[in-house]
């Protein structure tokens, strides 16, 4: 099946819950494939091919920041990040932060929860997450935004495991929007769900899946 084939197929199962095409390690003309069908969500996970391919490719594109982030290539992106799904500790808030300062610019971003039974995984654990939530660090970032969280299960076949690490995740989400809402903190996404897990990720709650192979086909390792 074509790029544009999958796309729909995928799409015609979604509901409201949105898309990012995670377009990592693909060639241009496959993301501009997709673009021709239609999508504008992408989804990347290293600052430098994502500053590459956002140079040569539509302007209309809304770029997405999956993978793991490092402080000092935050400025690369600042200017025009659509959304950050992996912001994973207090440091690189802050650089984010600073960075939008500079630009005058309030850059949207999602905190990225460690949900995963696996030790390799990035992430916050509840107990950071208050602690960031409420810091008074955190109080005086003027140039952030968090819209919600991000997380990704365990990669199994243990759909019981999959769908209890989403449900934890969505029960955090709950609790946060319920007890801290204000300016800095409008929280309304969920990014949970990949190629492998999206749909036991919707019916948990997902607003966001992040899905490259069922849609590019499948990578090379990387
Ligand atoms: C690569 C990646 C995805 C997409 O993975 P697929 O299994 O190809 O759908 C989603 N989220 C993150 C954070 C990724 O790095």
């Amino acid at each position: 099946m074509s790029i544009a084939e999958n796309l729909q197929e995928i799409k015609s199962t979604l509901g409201d819950c949105k898309l990012i095409a995670v377009s990592k390690t693909k060639p241009k003309e496959d993301l501009m494939e997709a673009y021709e069908a239609g999508q504008r969500a992408l989804g990347e996970n290293k600052v430098q091919e994502l500053c590459d391919k956002a140079e040569d490719l539509p302007k209309d594109i809304e770029w997405h920041m999956i993978g793991h982030l490092q402080r000092n290539k935050v400025k690369y992106i600042a200017p025009f990040v659509h959304l950050i799904h992996s912001v994973d500790s207090v440091r690189l808030l802050k650089e984010i932060n600073k960075q939008g300062k500079k630009i005058d610019r309030v850059i949207p971003v999602l905190l990225q929860m460690h949900i995963a039974e696996e030790e390799s995984k990035f992430g916050l654990d509840e107990k950071e997450l208050d602690e960031l939530l409420s810091s008074d660090a955190f109080k005086e970032m003027e140039h952030i935004e968090v819209k919600g969280l991000m997380g990704m299960a365990t990669f199994t076949d243990d759909e019981d495991k999959i769908r209890r690490e989403f449900k934890s995740l969505k029960k955090t989400f709950d609790k946060i929007s319920k007890q801290y809402n204000d300016d800095k903190l409008n929280l309304h996404e969920l990014s949970m769900g990949m190629s492998g897990d999206y749909q036991i990720a919707i019916e948990e709650g997902s607003t966001m899946v992040r899905i490259g192979s069922k849609i590019f086909g499948k990578r090379k390792a990387h």
